[in-house]
Parts: C-alpha cells; sequence; structure tokens
C-alpha cells in the first residue's frame, strides 16, 4: 500500500519505517530541510535502538523516502498518517495548530479519496474538527480515523512490530477494512486491533497514559511513606506486584515521570475535563505530587549538606528522561541540574546518548564527560537520575578512588543496599533505608 507520513519525529519516523518493513511504499514529509537532508544522506536524527537497521534497509529496498514536500509524499497515497506534535498550550491544553495546519494544507493537494489517520496524541473531539477542515477546503471524500499510538521510546520498534494492542478509532467501514489490512502483519499473533468510535479512541491515549502517570506517581509515594515509617519500598512493591489485579510493572518509584508524553498528556486530560465542567482531582494530585518528586534528589541533598552545596562538584549519572534514548523533554535531569545550579554546585553529567541534546539547552553551565568514571574525578557526590543498563553493575573500586568522598545519591534504586554497606558508602535512594 500507497502511504505518507507526515512528520518525522519518534513516532513518525518509526512508523514509516515500520510500515515499510511490511512491504508498503512510504514517503515520510517533514518542515525541517536539516532533518530531511539527514536522512536522505542516510543518517538516522534519533537514537532508537533497532531503528537504524529498518532504516537502512527499507531505504535500499526504496520502500522508504524523505521529503519537504507535501504534495509528492502525499501524491498517490491511499493513507495518510499525521504524526505531528501536540505540546502543551499555554492553558496546558493541547496544542491541534500543526494537526489541523496540516490537515488544511493536504485538504489543499488531494485529488482522489483518502483516508487520514491522527498518530498525534489529541483531545477528544479532535476528530470531528479535522473532518470539518477538510469539509471547508475540499470537495474530495476524506475519512478522518483516529490511530493512538502506544510505543515506548526504547522500545519502539518492538512496539510498533508486536502491539499489544493497536486501536483504531473510526465510523467508516471503508476507512475500517483499509487499516485492517495495513495492520494483519502486526497483529498476527492474535493480539487485537480494537475498532471503537473516534471519540473513545481519543480518550483511549489519554486514559492510558495518565493511568500509567498515576501508577508511577501512587508508587512515589508510598516510597516517600516508606522512608518515613522505616520500610522498604522494594519490598512492598514486591508484595503488592504480585497481586495479578497491579501487576508488577510500572512499580519502580523514582524522581518522577517525565518525558514527551506524560507530562503534557496528563495536563491535556484534565484540562480537557475541565472544559466540560468535571474536576479530574485525582490528575491535580497527580501534577502536583510528580512536581515534588522531581527534585527530591536535591531535598535528600540539602539535608545531606546542611544546606550548603555551594562549591560542591556533582558527578550525574543519566540525562534523558528514560534509558535507551537521546529525548531529553521534561527529563527529571534538567530540573535536578536547574536546582544544583541555582545552589551554586558544580555538575558534570554523563549520559550514553543525550549529551548532545541537553548541550544544546545547557551549554556550559555544566561539564559534560565521556564516560562514566570522567565525570566521577574529584565529585563530592554521585548524583544516579537514568537507569540505563550500563550504571547497574559498575566498578566500585574505580568510583571510589575517582572520587573525593564516598557519597551516593541514587534517584532509581539500582544498588543493592548490603552491597553499599559492604563497599562502605553513603547510599541514600528512593523509599528505602539511608546506608552510611
Ligand atoms: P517529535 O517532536 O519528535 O516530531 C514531530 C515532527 O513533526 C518533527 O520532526 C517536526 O519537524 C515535524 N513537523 C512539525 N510540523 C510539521 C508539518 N507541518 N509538516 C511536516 N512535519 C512537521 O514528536 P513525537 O515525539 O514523534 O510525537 C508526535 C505525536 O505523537 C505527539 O502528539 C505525541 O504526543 C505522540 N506520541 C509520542 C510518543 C513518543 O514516545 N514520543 C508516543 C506516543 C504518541
Amino acid at each position: 500500500m500507497k502511504i505518507a507520513v507526515v512528520g518525522t519525529g519518534y513516532v513518525g519516523l518509526v512508523t514509516g519505517t515500520c510500515l515499510a518493513e511490511t512491504g508498503n511504499d512510504v514517503s515520510c514529509v517533514d518542515i525541517n530541510e536539516e532533518k530531511v537532508d539527514k536522512m536522505n544522506r542516510g543518517q538516522m536524527p534519533i537514537y532508537e535502538p533497532g531503528l537504524e537497521i529498518l532504516f537502512y534497509r527499507n531505504i535500499a529496498q526504496k520502500r522508504l523516502d524523505f521529503t519537504t514536500n507535501l504534495a509528492e509524499a502525499i501524491k498517490d497515497a491511499k493513507i495518510i498518517f499525521l504524526a505531528l506534535p501536540t505540546p502543551p498550550g499555554g492553558d496546558g491544553s493541547a496544542d491541534l495548530s500543526y494537526v489541523l495546519g496540516a490537515a488544511k494544507d493536504i485538504a489543499g493537494l488531494i485529488t482522489d479519496y483518502k483516508v487520514v489517520v491522527t498518530k498525534s496524541t489529541v483531545p477528544v473531539g479532535t476528530a470531528d474538527k479535522v473532518k470539518a477542515v477538510f469539509r471547508e477546503h475540499t470537495n474530495v471524500e476524506v475519512d478522518v480515523v483516529s490511530n493512538p499510538e502506544f510505543l515506548r521510546e526504547g522500545v519502539a520498534v518492538e512496539d510498533f512490530m508486536k502491539p499489544d494492542r493497536v486501536v483504531v478509532g473510526t465510523q467508516s467501514e471503508r476507512a475500517r477494512k483499509l487499516m485492517d489490512e495495513l495492520y494483519a502483519p502486526y497483529v498476527r499473533s492474535g493480539n487485537p486491533i480494537i475498532f471503537m468510535d473516534e471519540r473513545s479512541s481519543e480518550l483511549t491515549k489519554y486514559a492510558a497514559n495518565s493511568f500509567l502517570a498515576t501508577k508511577i506517581t501512587f508508587m512515589n509515594e508510598i516510597a516517600n511513606m516508606c522512608e518515613l515509617v522505616g520500610a522498604d519500598v522494594d519490598m512492598v512493591r514486591r508484595g503488592i506486584g504480585a497481586d495479578a489485579r497491579i501487576g508488577k510493572r510500572f512499580l519502580f518509584p523514582g524522581v518522577g515521570y517525565g518525558g514527551s508524553c506524560f507530562p503534557k498528556d496528563v495536563q491535556a486530560l484534565a484540562k480537557s475535563a475541565s472544559e466540560v465542567n468535571y474536576d479530574f482531582s485525582i490528575l491535580n494530585s497527580v501534577m502536583a505530587v510528580n512536581e515534588k518528586q522531581k527534585t527530591v534528589i536535591v531535598e535528600k541533598m540539602r539535608k545531606y549538606y546542611k544546606g550548603d552545596l555551594k562549591g560542591k562538584k556533582f558527578a550525574l549519572w543519566g540525562l534523558a528522561f528514560k534509558p535507551e534514548t537521546d529525548d531529553i523533554r521534561e527529563a527529571p535531569s534538567l530540573y535536578i541540574i536547574d536546582a544544583l545550579l541555582k545552589e551554586g554546585a558544580e555538575i558534570v553529567a554523563y549520559d550514553p546518548e543525550a549529551i548532545e541534546n541537553v548541550k544544546k539547552l545547557k551549554g556550559d553551565t555544566i561539564a559534560y564527560a565521556s564516560d562514566p568514571y570522567e565525570a566521577l574525578e574529584g565529585a563530592d557526590a554521585l548524583i544516579i537520575v537514568t537507569e540505563w543498563s550500563l550504571f547497574r553493575t559498575p566498578d566500585f573500586e574505580r568510583i571510589e578512588s575517582a572520587m573525593k568522598a564516598k557519597v551516593i545519591f541514587d534517584g532509581r534504586n539500582l544498588y543493592d543496599l548490603h552491597r553499599m554497606i559492604d563497599c562502605g558508602f553513603y547510599y541514600n535512594s528512593i523509599g528505602r533505608q539511608t546506608i552510611g
């Protein structure tokens, strides 16, 4: 099938590449010329494990191409995916200008039936707004479909190729058949394509992300409580996770959720609720708790250093909002960096993939190391913010000899408490006993 994908970010590039992988002919279009040039030179614009090999293969086999020319990309396409940003507007609601703007541009160019699929995360009622744009600007028949994306950065290829489920919101039989045909290769193991109306589909995405953000936030509160009553959150996590109704996943406490989705989606759902005079109070609490949790490590440090962080040198491991991505949007590391700089501390950061992105934001207000141990040279403490695998079993002797003091603040609970006692470190983690 000939497909166009508008927007080649984390979602668009994965969608386009994975759709090409099953034999479709995919044209990806983006307004960012530099990015398109880069992809046309065969370079990946993002770090996403497993994507590179599919990207090269499908370009080489001429099923995947990139352009800045929308008309060219959509010319023969049966289905046009919109994978455009929906950032928070000033009032917290999702900014639909990219999606509605692209719909208007597409309406001005099409001459035959198209299925236009919104992959972006958009509030309930957006499909109606997109339909209205087409009605206003073209007489050509268009079906507007909601097809929210559930992929996770870091495992996006696997999530796209073998999704737990595909959600499709449409009431058009013609669009439904095309979507069914397109997704059939991805659900061969029996996972469902769940067809529903557009509004339910749009809300499903917000419900999923808000539920997950709530689950993390709940565990962060349990962790904070554990510290106050002398319980161990790891034990509590295992104890509740064994209950199938709760499940083992997404129960790890930390330094708050970040990323390009949870913060903006929770905010947007709360805003959508308020627009229909519904006080979605649990979401307001989730946002408030998460805000505090982002700097819980800094609070711990203030206590340890009796309020005086000035001139202290800290090694920071992990900048990306989670492992296996270079994405730093709303990353907790950025909040921790800002708070520590404000107190007059010095920071040397290391991350396997995200340094270049942080440099663009923070410049030389912090220093960057080329490996984890270099960051530790002369450090007063190590702060762990992202749970990259390579931080899990470090050489503690090397850590000790590089650092000025044997102090670790761990926002991801990477190390065993007994091990930390044996190594003689001061070790402060989340929801567990402080060692030393
Ligand atoms: P992104 O910012 O990484 O990418 C968006 C791309 O769209 C950029 O390359 C930008 O240059 C391009 N663009 C902007 N305006 C354009 C236009 N008029 N024409 C063509 N291209 C244009 O965004 P993303 O992370 O891929 O997210 C896209 C949508 O998917 C958002 O609604 C997001 O909430 C949702 N989503 C994201 C994820 C994720 O993990 N990143 C997961 C599920 C859903």
